[in-house]
């Protein structure tokens, strides 16, 4: 399988029919991987042939679309409180390996990280290249979404939109597998998932989510879990029972 590139749409330019033309920060990596004229390479979903490589571009000749590989059939969001930094690095990156399909950071009363505007829009640009090389490195087609940060009301309206969610609450007695088997008995295709931050959530937020009609409380069992850890057990499970 051809090595694939995420280029963004501003810099992979049609130049004529068949013809297109990489720039900015993807020649780097393509000429770091030693790649040469007469090669095949993904970009984005598309199998190109290298037709001509410059200092600062990459001319290629479309072949064929790319097969669709690694797309994980139940639509699966991360609602994560906002973690320190490596943490919240490595999280996303494991995220998108095990499958995940969108991530939505949210700041509730227990987020230990301030961000200011700057701040936020650096941090999101950041995750999102770790979500892109993470896609590439496991050879999923699709590109994980990192969406807006939002706010704690937010979350509790956006969460909505899911057919079902799962609140992971370490002070929860009710069965993973029961919900597990139900959301496969009703074919459920869009799937959220709540992780707290390091201090999980205020008694008064808890009973705000457990309100929600589509959401239900998860235990992860009797321990208590690092968020991180919580979040990347209660994907794996998941997806591996929704993928069967
Ligand atoms: N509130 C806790 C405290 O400070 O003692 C711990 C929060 S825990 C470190 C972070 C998040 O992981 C929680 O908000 C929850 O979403 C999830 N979590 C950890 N252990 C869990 C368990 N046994 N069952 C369900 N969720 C768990």
């Amino acid at each position: 399988m051809a090595r694939r590139f995420i280029v963004n749409k501003e810099d992979f330019i049609k130049n004529k029919e068949n013809i297109y033309e990489i720039t900015g920060p993807e020649v780097k990596h393509i000429q770091v991987l030693r790649h040469n004229v007469g090669d095949e390479i993904i970009v984005n979903d598309g199998i190109y042939m290298i037709t001509k490589m410059t200092r600062d571009s990459v001319l290629l000749e479309y072949i064929k679309d790319a097969p669709i590989i690694g797309i994980p059939n139940t639509d699966i969001t991360l609602y994560i409180a906002f973690l320190k930094s490596e943490k919240m690095d490595f999280l996303v990156q494991k995220a998108v390996e095990l499958g995940v399909k969108k991530i939505v950071p949210f700041f509730s009363s227990n987020v230990i990280v301030k961000l200011d505007e700057r701040d936020r829009a650096k941090r999101k640009l950041k995750l999102q290249k770790i979500a892109d090389e993470a896609c590439k490195q496991c050879g999923r087609m699709d590109v994980v979404v990192i969406e807006d940060f939002v706010s704690f009301n937010e979350l509790t309206n956006t969460i909505r939109e899911e057919e079902k969610v799962l609140f992971a609450y370490e002070a929860s007695k009710d069965s993973l597998r029961c919900q597990i088997n139900e959301m496969k008995e009703k074919n459920i295709k869009r799937v959220g998932i709540i992780i707290g931050a390091e201090g999980g959530f205020t008694s008064k937020e808890a009973d705000l989510l457990k309100q929600i009609d589509n959401i239900s409380c998860v235990s992860l069992g009797t321990r208590i879990l690092r968020a991180e850890t919580a979040a990347l057990n209660l994907l794996s499970i998941v997806i591996y029972e929704m993928e069967e």
